[in-house]
């Protein structure tokens, strides 16, 4: 394979790399591991930023500090496969260019990549901004603003890839194939932005499988390839056959 080509990876968090959500495993460090009803009852569909703020302010409220977070967060499980398969990725970083979008927070996939020694694996991470503050509470804020009337309002995943590849482009820097490898409802939006030499890669079972099938039954189907995985195995198995090409 020449030098010349190179893949862009782009990868979900929650329930892609790590096998939870990151912002439903931090209620662990709660009193009594839960939210009383009242704050888990004031989400509003397409605000989960401001709710996670809030979720963030009452564990602040009941003393919850940086180090047991950062202590809980870490204990969340990988996906089936995914430490090989990062693994495998930051060997072969000549031919990957790897990176993040997700709607968790950049506090939470920092100390998660970094407790398990892949922060090297991926050149960017896309996500919320959070940050504690100096009277110890985390707080978080929307990605952007975007005027895509399918995605919530803190993020669509679409405008950051767009944005990320034409920078790359304007640095003179294209990609054989983009890969993209998810599993929800906010995955949809980039994936119809890949071409036909791209693949979606929908995790089994997860929405973003369902959203997909649902397109090509309504006979709209994706431009690109659609390769259904359930282990990071499976994904590693598909990276080393494009290598080989
Ligand atoms: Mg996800
Ligand atoms: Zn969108």
């Amino acid at each position: 394979m020449s030098k010349a080509m190179k893949f862009l990876l782009v990868f979900d968090f929650d329930h892609t790399i790590i096998d939870e959500n990151s912002d439903t495993w931090i209620v662990k460090c709660a009193p009594e591991k839960k939210l009383p009803n009242e704050l888990r009852n004031s989400y509003r569909p397409g605000h989960w930023t401001e709710y996670m703020g809030r979720v963030f302010a009452y564990l602040g409220d009941n003393g919850v500090k940086e180090d047991e977070m950062k202590r809980t967060m870490t204990t969340i499980p990988f996906t089936a496969g995914m430490v090989d398969l990062l693994g495998f990725i930051g060997k072969n970083k000549e031919f990957f260019d790897c990176i993040i979008i997700s709607d968790s927070n950049t506090v939470f996939i920092d100390w998660i990549l970094k407790a398990a020694d892949f922060h090297k694996v991926f050149d960017e991470v896309f996500t919320n901004p959070a940050a504690y503050t100096n009277t110890g509470y985390l707080t978080v804020q929307n990605f952007h603003t975007h005027h895509c009337a399918k995605c919530p309002k803190n993020l669509c995943k679409r405008e950051v890839l767009k944005e990320f590849l034409d920078k790359q482009l304007e640095q003179g820097v294209g990609y054989t194939q983009i890969v993209y490898i998810g599993d929800g409802g906010n995955d949809l939006c980039p994936i119809t932005l890949l071409k036909k030499d791209d693949t979606a890669m929908p995790r089994q079972g997860y929405t973003l499988e369902k959203k997909i099938s649902q397109l090509s039954q309504d006979l709209s189907p994706l431009e690109c390839s659609v390769l259904v995985w359930s282990s990071g195995i499976e994904i590693m198995s598909y990276f080393k056959l494009l290598l080989k090409e």
